[in-house]
């Protein structure tokens, strides 16, 4: 499964970055956007996630760290579930 990290800002909500291929190469991304985000000094403070594993929905093929499995035995993401498909 690809890796995924997340950098959420109050200005921008929470944008994911992938997919990579390893870990480390999503904590070397992770490195990167900081870097460039740094040298921007744009004035918006972003938090990090460590790297995850991406599951995919079975409903909208969404990547999301992880997934929830319902009665039926679907595993689909969070906005899926809150649409009640399941
Ligand atoms: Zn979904």
């Amino acid at each position: 499964m690809p890796w995924y990290f997340t950098v959420t800002s109050d200005e921008f909500g929470a944008e994911d970055f992938g997919p990579y291929e390893t870990k480390e190469e999503a904590a070397a991304g992770i490195e990167r956007v900081s870097q460039q985000a740094f040298a921007m000094n744009d004035g918006i403070e972003r938090d990090y996630t460590m790297p995850w594993e991406a599951d995919y929905c079975m409903d909208c093929g969404r990547a999301v760290p992880s997934l929830i499995i319902c009665p039926d035995g679907a595993e689909i993401c969070q906005p899926c579930f809150d649409e009640g498909k399941h």
